[in-house]
């Protein structure tokens, strides 16, 4: 099938703004960054790239009858927040494992922000001590498991709906609808950056540039920051999802080794913590922008940028599209970062 035979059910406003960082690209001196927003995509509790992908996934729930979907996530995923979302906004119950995939030692990380969100609009959130893995858990076919045995029918969406069949369809379709908002605004973004760590936004965008390549010429670089400092198994993750993607919406022809590229250092010794250059990512973001990043996933890959702008390796005349993934609400369990009063990391 091509992509605009899948099915899609809307759960955004219509495409994701696109506006131009004009005081991030003067501060920095080089390239022009612009940013997509994901964070505003949807009126379901603060959107985030989770709606995008599970537009693609609510069809398969439907006709699959399911009456629970059953997700799985750290205390503070926005993944699970935005499934909460989906099913309060169908009708469906919410089973949520949340793992303790950070060792971040605040009394509010399992109290509020996502978790109290989710929790809001209705999911049944519980917590597991288990760490932080981006593959399949067994805390949560356990949960699968209690679902079926309560009598109810489960519905499964892996962490960050990656794993899932569909999960790279959303942002295959994010790369044709940034070409449309290209010709409206007259720019051509020649790079893309991305946070990645369960793998199908970045593998999607793989996809679809792939796609889009074919039928345009233009070839751009697409560039996936790890947030997951486990980055062997990001690469693999999103190499493998992506090839699967392309398959998926016939692409005719193998993915290039240069068409899939991850990038580390930018991500410290853990997920969900954040180092130096998150933190001064977020400051210069929020200072300069007004542009709320979070220090799980976009402080890191917007610190990510702006080395690659810094140094030159996006070169100077490019037009360098940063896509804002969401995350914000994780925030508030992050609190002390910014409150004078508290101990140093
Ligand atoms: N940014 C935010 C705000 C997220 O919630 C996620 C989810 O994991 C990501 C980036 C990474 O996306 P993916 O898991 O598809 O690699």
């Amino acid at each position: 099938m091509r992509l605009h035979e899948f099915p899609r059910y809307p759960l955004t406003f219509g495409p994701s703004p696109i506006h131009h960082l004009k005081r991030v690209s003067g501060h920095l001196g080089g390239a022009q960054v612009w940013a997509k927003r994901e964070d505003v995509n949807s009126g379901l509790a603060y959107g985030g790239n989770k709606i995008r992908k599970l537009e693609y996934l609510v069809p398969d729930i439907l006709e699959s009858g399911a009456d629970v979907l059953v997700s799985i996530g750290g205390y503070q995923s926005n993944h699970t927040r935005q499934v909460a979302a989906v099913a309060a906004h169908l009708g469906l119950q919410c089973r949520l494992v949340q793992e303790t995939w950070v060792p971040w030692e605040d009394p509010t990380n399992s109290q509020v922000g996502n978790i109290l969100l989710s929790r809001m609009m209705g999911a049944d959130s519980r917590l597991d001590d288990a760490g932080f893995d981006i593959g399949i858990r067994d805390s949560w076919k356990q949960a699968l498991e209690e679902v079926e045995a309560s009598g109810g029918r489960p519905y499964a969406i892996p962490a960050g709906a990656s794993e899932h069949r569909l999960g790279g369809l959303g942002f295959a379709n994010w790369a044709f609808e940034v070409a449309e908002q290209e010709k409206a605004l007259g720019v051509v973004f020649d790079t893309i950056v991305v946070c990645t760590v369960t793998g199908s936004t970045h593998a999607g965008m793989i996809a679809g540039f792939a796609a889009l390549e074919d039928l345009t010429g233009i070839t751009r670089r697409v560039i996936g920051i790890d947030a997951s400092a486990t980055i062997q198994k990001t690469r693999d993750q999103v190499g493998r999802i992506a090839r699967h993607t392309a398959e998926l919406i016939e692409l005719g022809r193998e993915l290039r080794d240069d068409e899939i590229e991850v990038l580390d250092g930018w991500a410290g010794e853990l997920y969900g913590l954040p180092v130096d250059s998150t933190m001064e990512a977020m400051s210069l973001a929020a200072r300069l922008e007004a542009m709320i990043t979070d220090p799980v996933y976009e402080g890191k890959s917007f610190a990510g940028l702006i080395d690659l702008v810094r140094t030159g390796e996006i070169s100077a005349d490019s037009n360098v599209l940063y896509a804002h993934l969401g995350g914000q609400p994780a925030l508030n369990a992050y609190h002390r970062l910014w409150d004078p009063d508290a101990s140093p990391l």
